[in-house]
């Protein structure tokens, strides 16, 4: 292994910071982790630990328990070897090739010009260090090294079970120092799909393209409670109210640019007679002030814009229109409920992600989340609904179950209790609504696991301004340690 860096001389643990920097001049973007891969499999058979590949190249390494803790549990550590390649255009470095440099900025360690792969370099690093050090008890360890996490999480979406034998994983990809997690959403797609006739435009007929921008947008999970305006809803708003004095028919309807976000722009396109024009304009501005006016304090900038257009297309017919109007002011987007096991925490939401005109058909994309599996078959009835009574027909792709808290788990507690031990206060306990790889990884077990994520303080991942905070690591190792001592001491487990 190279030598350290002065950056990172005298800081703690010194094994775990050794291996962090070795990744850093790894290349290792999603679905390119093939130097990675190599670089693990080389240190497992240094060590003599029997390391499995799926077709997946999710790697696991089997570490056996330390003298006297072979009767414990075996317990499956994970984290994700890829790590997001973003760079400033004018910076020399690149993690994409492996060349990361570190820098030291008071208690942060960052990169110069690039992220630096804390997300997910710490949790690979600290289960090399851990299991190197024969001081540091543990029962049976798996460890779980997914790959393309970044793109979706896609290599734990092809995990093939057998990798993993333990009851209990530890998933430690989690960005906030403090905090315990023990719950995390599922999702599901849905696309509304409406055909609906088109007829020529009447003679004369003005082209007029409706702009909304200027919203916040957002994560269509973790946002989905903080009351901005979602693009597409604010266009349908605004058309129906214009409806009402105004008659006009609908070209094309489309905003949002990803399922994930609350879309921030939305555009229609509008066939309107002549002589209706001024009155379009005016009702359009009329309801516009009243949105801006709903979000005045949560999306002050959200702003809707007339202007002349070409039409590419006929318009659907009066009849489509308000069909497929009505479908947009149907669909649901926000939370529909509420975690009973954590303070403001949405447990179901559903956000209309996207609005997209193809041909003769409008299609609505929402993507709907819930930790709690049994309560989606009713968002789920719902946009079914919507579909049928605009004439339309829903196609709906499950991606993967919620992880529902469980206040009562084993390895909560052992978490809880070491916490509170070496720290001297509790930690936070909560869940987070978007996915996480964990839930997946238990969807594809076929059993229920215990889990349980934390991880040091990492902020702007994904980004050049990616930093994680050097005093948090070392709290996250002495956490780390003591769980899986915790966890193997007496039969593990225990409460
Ligand atoms: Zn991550």
């Amino acid at each position: 292994m190279a030598a350290e860096t002065s950056v990172l001389t005298g800081l703690e643990p010194r094994a775990f910071w050794a291996h962090f920097e070795a990744l850093t001049r790894i290349a290792r973007p999603s679905r390119h982790e093939e130097p990675v891969i190599e670089h693990v499999r080389q240190w497992a058979a240094g060590h003599g630990f029997e390391l499995r590949q799926d077709e997946g190249r999710n790697l696991v390494i089997n570490v056996p328990a330390t003298p006297g803790r072979e009767s414990a549990p075996p317990i499956t550590l994970q984290g994700h070897l890829d790590m997001v390649c973003e760079r400033d255009p004018a910076s020399p470095n690149d993690p994409a090739e492996g060349r990361i440099v570190l820098v030291r900025d008071g208690d942060w360690l960052t990169a110069d010009g690039t992220t630096l792969g804390a997300d997910d370099g710490v949790a690979i690093a600290a289960m090399m260090a851990l299991v190197e050090d024969s001081s540091l008890p543990h029962g049976p360890l798996e460890l779980l090294m997914t790959v393309a996490e970044e793109v979706g999480l896609e290599g734990a979406n092809a995990l093939d079970p057998s990798l993993v034998g333990g009851s209990i994983l530890v998933n430690l990809d989690s960005e906030e120092d403090g905090k315990l997690t023990v719950g995390c959403a599922g999702s599901t797609d849905t696309w509304i799909h409406v055909d609906a006739p088109r007829e020529p435009a009447v003679d004369g007929a003005v082209t007029l393209a409706v702009t909304v921008s200027g919203g916040k947008g957002g994560h269509s999970g973790m946002g989905i409670a903080l009351g901005r305006s979602n693009a597409v809803k604010v266009l349908g708003r605004a058309l129906r109210e214009a409806s009402r004095t105004a008659p006009f028919r609908l070209v094309s309807f489309d905003g949002g640019k990803s399922r994930n976000a609350i879309p921030r722009d939305a555009v229609a396109v509008c066939s309107v007679a002549p002589e209706d024009e001024q009155a379009f304009r005016a009702a359009v501005a009329s309801s516009a002030e009243t949105i801006r006016d709903a979000f005045a304090k949560t999306d002050p900038d959200v702003s809707i814009a007339v202007d002349r257009a070409d039409a590419r297309a006929d318009p659907w017919t009066s009849d489509a229109t308000a069909r497929q109007l009505d479908a947009v002011a149907l669909v649901p987007t926000g939370p529909l409920a509420l975690s009973p096991d954590f303070d403001d925490l949405v447990e179901t939401s559903t956000s209309l992600g996207e609005a997209i005109t193809e041909g003769d058909q409008l299609t609505l994309h929402s993507l709907s989340r819930s930790s709690n599996d049994s309560a989606m078959p009713e968002v789920i009835a719902t946009l079914d609904a919507i579909a049928r009574l605009a004439g339309g027909t829903l196609e709906e792709k499950f991606n993967y179950g919620g992880w529902r808290p469980n206040l009562d788990s084993a390895a909560l507690a052992a978490g809880k209790a070491v916490y509170e031990r070496v720290f001297g206060e509790p930690p936070i306990v909560t869940a987070v609504h978007a996915g996480l790889e964990s839930a997946v990884i238990s969807g594809k077990v076929g059993y229920e696991l215990d889990m349980l994520s934390f991880g040091p303080q990492i902020e702007f991942p994904h980004s050049p301004d990616e930093r994680v905070s050097v005093p948090t690591v070392e709290r996250f190792w002495k956490l780390l340690v003591g769980v899986v001592d915790e966890l193997s001491t007496s039969g593990g487990g225990k409460a």
